[in-house]
C-alpha cells in the first residue's frame, strides 16, 4: 500500500466534517398545510387512525359472498347450487344475512353480509343470476379484506419525522386528513462569487465561463424539497459581496455560497464569511471537494462549497443534503446505499475518500458500476452521465475489477 503524503495526514475526516456541519443544525418551526401541498416535507405530528381500516368486511374479487361450510364439497364435477338472494355492488350495505344455501352476488370492495364468510370468485361459478353453481371449495374468510386487516382504530400509522411520499399523502387522506403539521421546508439562498462567471444567457468573454453551480445547486435544493432563493452572481468584490449576503442572510434559514473558500488570491468568500460570523475553513480528506467553509451567521447555518462544478454538486450531496434534510426535520439524513461489482480497476492515491461518478445496471441479476469518464472537479459531464455516486474509502488505493464498491443511488 501505498504512504499517506505528510500534506493529506492532517486532512479533515470526511465523517467529522458531517458531524460538525450536522451539529449546528436545529430541525425548523411546524406548519400547517394541505396533504396535496406537504410531499417532500416530515410531519411534525404524530398521525392516528380515527377508525379501522378497512372499516368493515369487504370482498377483495368480484364473485359470490357465501358460507363456507355450505361450498365445502364443490368441485367442478360436483357443484354446489346456492340461491342468489342479493346484488352487492360496491357502495350498498347489505339488506339481510345469509342463511345456509344462499350467497351473494358481490363486487370488489363491497361489505360482505353477515353470515357469509368467504366469497368464490366469479370464474369458479357459472356466474348465475337467481341461482349459482359453486364448482370450487373456499375456505374460510378466502377473499375477505377483514375490519381492521391494514390498520387499527388509534394506531399511531404515521409516526412524527415521517417524510411525505406519494403514499403517505394517500394515506393521510385514508385517515381523514385534509391538513397536517409539518417541519417548514427550509428557504436556502444561493449565490456564485467570481469574477470570471457570467450569467447563461452571455456568450463568456474571453477568460470567462457561465455560472452552472447556481443552477445546479438550485435543482438540488428543490430536489430534497426545500426552497431555493437565487441570489444571483456577486463578482470578487468586498462590498457587493457583503451586500448580497446580508440580503442572504435576511431572506433565508439557509446560505449556500459558491467559489472563493480555497487558497487563492481572490478567495473574498472566506474573509467576508468571517468577518459576518463564526466561520470555520475545513479541509476535508476528499476528492472532490476539499476546500469548504461552514459556520452561523446570526444563528443561521452558512455553507460555503468549493468553485469546481463536480466539487459544487458532491459537497452539496454529502454535506449539506444531509444537513437541510435535519433541518427539515427528517428521519433519514443519508441517501441509499449499495454494494456493485465494479466493472472496472479504480487506482486512487491514498489519503482521501474519493467519490467518483458512477452509471450503474443490473446485468444477469447484479448491479454494476461504472465510472462516467473522466474525474476530474470541472467535468460536469461526469455528473450528468451518472446515476449514483461511488465512495471508495480513504485508505484504499486499488479496486479490483470484480469487486464490490458502496455506491449511493441518485435515482
Ligand atoms: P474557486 O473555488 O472560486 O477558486 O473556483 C474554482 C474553479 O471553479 C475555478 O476554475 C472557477 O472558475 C470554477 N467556478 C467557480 N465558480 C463557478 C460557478 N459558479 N460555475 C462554474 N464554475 C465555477
Ligand atoms: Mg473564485
Amino acid at each position: 500500500m501505498q504512504e499517506i503524503s505528510s500534506a493529506d495526514q492532517n486532512l479533515l475526516p470526511v465523517a467529522e466534517a458531517q458531524q460538525i456541519m450536522l451539529g449546528m443544525i436545529e430541525p425548523l418551526s411546524a406548519e400547517t398545510v394541505s396533504i396535496l401541498a406537504a410531499r417532500g416535507q416530515a410531519l411534525a405530528e404524530d398521525v392516528a387512525s380515527d377508525c379501522d381500516l378497512p372499516p368493515f368486511d369487504n370482498s377483495a374479487m368480484d364473485g359470490y359472498a357465501v358460507r363456507s361450510a355450505d361450498v365445502q364439497t364443490a368441485t367442478p364435477a360436483t357443484p354446489v347450487r346456492l340461491q342468489v338472494v342479493e346484488q352487492l355492488p360496491a357502495g350498498r350495505a347489505p339488506a339481510r344475512t345469509l342463511a345456509t344455501g344462499e350467497a351473494a352476488r358481490i363486487m370488489t370492495g363491497a361489505p360482505v353480509p353477515a353470515g357469509a364468510d368467504a366469497v368464490v370468485v366469479v370464474e369458479d361459478t357459472d356466474g348465475g343470476d337467481r341461482q349459482v353453481a359453486i364448482r370450487q371449495a373456499a375456505a374460510a374468510g378466502s377473499n375477505v379484506r377483514h375490519r381492521g386487516g391494514s390498520v387499527r382504530q388509534g394506531a399511531v400509522v404515521l409516526p412524527r419525522g415521517t417524510l411525505i411520499r406519494p403514499a403517505e399523502q394517500g394515506m393521510l387522506a385514508a385517515l381523514g386528513r385534509t391538513t397536517v403539521r409539518v417541519v417548514r421546508r427550509p428557504r436556502v439562498a444561493l449565490l456564485s462569487t467570481g469574477d470570471e462567471l457570467v450569467e447563461p444567457e452571455q456568450i463568456p468573454g474571453p477568460g470567462q465561463i457561465r455560472d452552472s453551480n447556481r443552477f445546479g445547486l438550485y435543482g438540488q435544493v428543490e430536489a430534497m424539497g426545500a426552497v431555493p432563493i437565487d441570489i444571483g452572481l456577486v463578482p470578487d468584490d468586498a462590498a457587493l459581496l457583503r451586500t448580497a449576503l446580508e440580503r442572504a442572510f435576511s431572506e433565508a434559514d439557509c446560505v449556500i455560497t459558491s467559489g472563493g473558500v480555497s487558497v487563492g488570491d481572490y478567495d473574498l468568500t472566506k474573509r467576508i464569511l468571517r468577518e459576518l460570523g463564526e466561520i470555520q475553513f475545513l479541509r476535508v480528506a476528499m476528492k472532490p471537494g476539499k476546500p469548504q467553509a461552514v459556520g452561523l451567521v446570526r444563528g443561521k447555518p452558512v455553507f460555503g462549497v468549493p468553485g469546481n462544478p463536480v466539487s459544487s454538486m458532491v459537497v452539496f450531496d454529502q454535506f449539506v443534503q444531509p444537513a437541510l434534510r435535519k433541518m427539515a426535520g427528517q428521519e433519514r439524513l443519508r441517501r441509499m446505499q449499495v454494494q456493485a461489482i465494479a466493472d472496472q480497476p479504480i487506482r486512487k492515491k491514498p489519503g482521501k475518500i474519493h467519490f467518483l461518478r458512477v452509471i450503474l445496471e443490473t446485468r444477469d441479476g447484479e448491479l454494476h458500476a461504472r465510472l462516467t469518464g473522466p474525474q476530474g472537479s470541472g467535468i460536469l459531464s461526469s455528473m450528468t452521465a451518472a446515476n449514483g455516486l461511488a465512495i471508495v474509502d480513504r485508505d484504499v488505493s486499488e479496486v479490483q475489477a470484480g469487486e464490490r464498491i458502496t455506491v449511493e443511488l441518485w435515482d
